[in-house]
């Protein structure tokens, strides 16, 4: 073997861009949200030879988030899209990342739910009693010691149970290093038109060559040109950190907000989320944090200390239904996206099938595949 091969063989990406010299790939993935990773992450596990692209913004949605899963939402109580499926996968392959890489990231936490009303405990109660809602609704009210005069009164408390809590941020953070050691993440803004479409592979600058190319970009996806037709409808949240002296509150509190335990043991709470769906930029803004503010003095009795406060994009869509699939008219281009409010439950399922529909010729699932927004 020649020492020109040998040098070509361990040539990393970076060495790769710098020198143009190609590597021949079977995705790339462009974004390393929640989607990008765990897609990433599932191909690599079924031996795909990959590399993602990815511009490390400092706050965006998975950055952010609280990473709840909560089975049962929304004033009407209701149980959410496909929860029943969702959640033993999503379950399933946080705790299996858990274990290969000895990181914690899954826990199992209640959900504690300010009932304000009658006619809100009427509801309660009305879906509690149906069997498809005894898995998440529980039947005795929460046990509160921990709250107790740290809260206002609210007419009554009910647990949903099955909720989850992931350290999305922690994974994303994790992941990253991970795939820098295996010198399969390039730092940087992907640019549209250094993308070649050949006819049964896609070719990036001079040094990338894939199968496929993933676009897995959150509320970025909006702006790209290639599925410029998929009716996006980003909401903007706001969060803050706070701490509570005195105040190792073991579940969630959810009243029109979340208060999520980061750290109990520290007094450290996410909490949020506010939902704006008109916005001229993704930073943080005094009037929200106000309003978060206020609701969080609706509801404590005891004061608190703000110790940061953020804001992303989420990638919300207008059908609220994901969008993945092949481009129509050239299938090398694909996209990972569309996961809205609820990326923490939805993105290991349909990872998990889309990496079936890439790798095993599975028939992709029509409730999400983008070719619902094409003409026939
Ligand atoms: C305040 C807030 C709270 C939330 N709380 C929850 C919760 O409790 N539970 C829940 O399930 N969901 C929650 N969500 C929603 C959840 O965060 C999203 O569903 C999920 O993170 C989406 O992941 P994603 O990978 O699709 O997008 P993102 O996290 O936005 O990731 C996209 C990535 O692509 C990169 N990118 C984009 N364009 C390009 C480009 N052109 N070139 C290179 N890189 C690019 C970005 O830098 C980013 O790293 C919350 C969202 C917000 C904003």
């Amino acid at each position: 073997m020649s020492g020109s091969v040998i040098h070509f063989l361990i040539l990393n990406i970076n060495e790769s861009k710098k020198y143009n010299i190609l590597k021949q790939l079977d995705y790339i993935i462009v974004g390393q949200g929640l989607a990008g990773t765990l897609l990433a992450y599932l191909l690599m596990k079924a031996g795909q030879k990959i590399i993602l692209i990815d511009s490390d913004l400092d706050m965006t949605a998975s950055k952010v988030a609280a990473g709840i899963i909560n089975p049962v939402t929304g004033r009407r109580i209701v149980k959410s899209w496909r929860v029943d499926e969702f959640l033993p996968i999503a379950k399933s392959i946080y705790q299996n990342i858990e274990q290969i890489f000895n990181i914690s990231i899954y826990k199992n936490i209640e959900i504690c739910k300010a009932i304000r009303t009658v006619e809100e405990e009427n509801e309660w109660l009305l879906r509690a009693g149906y069997p498809a809602y005894q898995a998440y609704c529980g039947q005795e009210p929460p046990d509160m010691r921990h709250f107790e005069t740290k809260i206002h009164p609210f007419h009554a408390f009910a647990t949903i149970l099955q909720a989850a809590q992931v350290d999305v941020p922690q994974l994303i953070s994790f992941f990253k290093s991970h795939f820098n050691q295996n010198n399969i993440l390039l730092k940087e803004s992907f640019d549209y038109d250094d993308l070649e479409i050949l006819e049964n592979e896609v070719q990036y600058r001079g040094f990338l060559k894939a199968k496929k190319i993933i676009f897995c970009e959150g509320a970025g996806g909006a702006k790209n040109p290639f599925f410029e037709h998929l009716p996006f409808n980003l909401d903007k949240g706001e969060l803050l950190k706070i701490k509570i002296p005195n105040a190792p509150f073991d579940k969630i509190f959810k009243n029109h907000l979340s208060i999520v335990p980061l750290d109990a043991a520290q007094n450290l709470y996410w909490v949020g989320a506010t939902n704006e769906w008109k916005f001229t930029h993704p930073y943080p803004t005094d009037i929200q944090k106000q309003l978060i503010i206020n609701e969080l003095n609706t509801i404590l009795t005891v004061p608190f200390e703000v110790i940061a406060h953020q804001a992303a994009i989420r990638p919300t869509v207008k059908d609220r239904r994901p969008f993945i699939g092949l481009h129509p008219n050239f299938p090398v281009l694909a996209i990972f996206n569309g996961f809205g409010t609820k990326g923490t439950s939805l993105i290991p399922f349909w990872a998990a099938h889309f990496t079936d529909v890439l790798l095993h010729q599975q028939k992709l699932d029509s409730e999400v595949n983008i070719h619902r927004f094409y003409s026939k």
